[in-house]
């Protein structure tokens, strides 16, 4: 890492004549301040002034120009801010001067980075980045105001230049993924595409919103259904609470949850929300009047009288929960708390043309979460899992296997390289990361060939969250949590895509808990 910055402190009027001895003087004083508390090894690393000017013109007002480098400790613009504060001191002190701003002239940063990224990026506030090998060449702005680098921002878009580099080489690589365990096969009594199965017995309807659909009142009983072994296998025997969380999200929720930083990066594509401007009946009545005369609307025309997005619709379910603790210090009692949420669609706004019903951009999803002391929150992963394997495996019957895969903020710290395709026992489920539930789609191919269908999953998630909404416990231990999320689309997409929609072949322990499946309208 190397940092070079050329900044100036504004004065509020002119030097005397003796500044420039009294600053080399100062600027002695300044070194040994800044090598204070630092290792000896480090010394040639931390920030130097390289050189000083005060450069001489007719304004009522001087200025005192400073380049600064270093390599990766104590950087200049770290150093600028305990520089102002040393030298307004000085300056006040001796020629009754104040700085009454920082100009910053330049910054250049090489970036250490792992290999040269194969597409090349841009950054804001960077006015040009140059890739080498192992060195991105990062030239910032000009006149990046002092409050930026108060806030950390400079630090953090030197990171992001590593982490997307990074970033684009674990894509490259998939997803890690590994398949930690699988169930004995079992015969599929079908092998025909589940949704086109639905849609021809009458359970589900297509509207005229992209992939939508209409659970007609067969699948409803089918959903309803399933809550049930949820409640039985899951929530009433590990003692879980039902709460109803918000659907719709503000900004300042995802920016806690961190999602803002993948926004439409490939994991966090959601749904915005729009506000209108005003309430007020006259605003509107010109759209209300277009209506009336064409039957028509104009979407743009509307687009003209909304608020920039506030947020958006729930997209990951959890985190809208989050607010419910935040701040707050919680008895060490409470904990584990269990809650599971299913009040409400969530929204994703899924690419490609034309899914079935297993990907959806409005699905109804059981998420659950625990939050409590780590070794809590361990257990009740396994627990849980140990619960979706009855639910899928036994209750449903079947065929599905485990994967674990290392979400992207793991990988990064590069804790998770493993062989693909081999086997390994995975006894406990005690560490941070995700167990993905697949099961087998017969309709899709062969069970070494097709995409297997995700349809649950249970994430331990550390101290991730607890921390970002400032969750704390009385006795000021750790909190953890874990989430589990699992759509009724997927699940009665693999039910039907194995069992198919004749309740004849389907299992007995799921049955006892369909007195009767009600059938829609005929239509003819
Ligand atoms: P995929 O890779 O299949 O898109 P995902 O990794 O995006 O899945 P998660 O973000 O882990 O899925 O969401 C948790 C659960 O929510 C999934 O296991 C699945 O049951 C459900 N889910 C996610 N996206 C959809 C969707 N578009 N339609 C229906 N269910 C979904
Ligand atoms: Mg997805
Ligand atoms: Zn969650």
């Amino acid at each position: 890492m190397k940092y070079n910055l050329q900044f100036s402190f504004k004065l509020r009027g002119k030097f005397p004549q003796n500044a420039p001895e009294k600053i080399e003087e100062w600027l002695v004083e300044l070194k040994q301040m800044l090598e204070k508390g630092i290792n000896e090894k480090d010394l040639k690393e931390i920030s130097r002034v390289k050189k000083w000017e005060i450069p001489t013109t007719s304004k009522k007002e001087d200025e005192f120009i400073l380049s600064v480098s270093s390599g990766g400790i104590l950087l200049p613009h770290h150093a600028l801010l305990r520089m102002r504060k040393f030298f307004s001191g000085k300056f006040g002190k001796e020629f009754k001067l104040g700085i009454s701003g920082i100009e910053i002239k330049s910054y250049k940063i090489d970036v250490d980075i792992p290999r040269k990224p194969e597409k090349e990026f841009s950054l804001p506030f960077a006015s040009s980045i140059k890739f080498g090998d192992k060195v991105a060449k990062v030239t910032l702005d000009k006149d990046i105001p002092i409050d930026f680098i108060e806030k950390g921002a400079i630090d953090r878009l030197v990171k992001l230049v590593r982490n997307k580099v990074l970033e684009e080489f674990i894509r490259g690589k998939d997803e890690h993924h590994l398949v930690i365990w699988t169930s004995e096969e079992k015969t599929p009594v079908v092998k025909t595409n589940p949704t086109d199965n639905m849609i021809k017995e009458g359970w589900i309807q297509r509207t005229n919103y992209r992939n939508q659909w209409i659970f007609g009142p067969t699948i409803t009983a089918v959903t309803e259904a399933l809550k049930d072994v949820m409640v039985d296998v899951l929530y009433k025997p590990l003692g879980f609470k039902n709460m109803i969380f918000p659907k719709v999200v503000p900004w300042e929720v995802w920016k806690k949850s961190g999602h803002l930083s993948g926004l439409y990066q490939g994991g966090f594509e959601p749904y915005f929300v729009c506000t209108p401007k005003t309430h007020d009946a006259e605003f509107w009545e010109e759209i209300a009047d277009y209506y009336r005369i064409t039957l028509d609307i104009e979407p743009e025309k509307i687009m003209e009288k909304l608020r920039p997005p506030i947020g958006g619709l729930s997209y990951a379910q959890c985190p809208p929960f989050y607010s419910y603790l935040q701040g707050k210090t919680i008895s060490d009692d409470s904990f584990p708390l269990l809650i599971y949420d299913w009040s409400g669609p969530t929204y994703r706004y899924e690419s490609g043309a034309a899914h079935g019903f297993e990907r959806v951009d409005e699905l109804h999803r059981i998420e659950t979460i625990v939050i409590g002391f780590p070794d809590q929150v361990k257990k009740a992963a396994q627990d849980l899992r140990i619960g979706f394997r009855k639910i899928i495996g036994e209750i449903l019957d079947l065929e599905y296997r485990e994967a674990w895969v290392t979400p992207w903020w793991i990988s990064q710290e590069g804790s998770a390289d493993q062989e693909d395709g081999k086997t390994v026992e995975l006894p406990k489920f005690d560490q941070i990361g995700t167990i993905d539930f697949e099961i087998y789609m017969p309709y899709r191919g062969s069970r070494d060939s097709s995409d297997w269908l995700e349809t649950q999953n249970v994430s331990i998630l550390g101290n991730k969250y607890a921390k970002s909404f400032t969750v704390k416990s009385q006795s000021g231990k750790e909190l953890w949590s874990n989430c589990c999320g699992g759509s009724f689309e997927r699940f009665i997409s693999a039910f039907v895509a194995q069992k198919g929609v004749d309740p004849k072949n389907w299992p007995e322990k799921f049955l006892k808990y369909i007195d009767e499946l009600p059938s829609g309208p005929t239509f003819m």
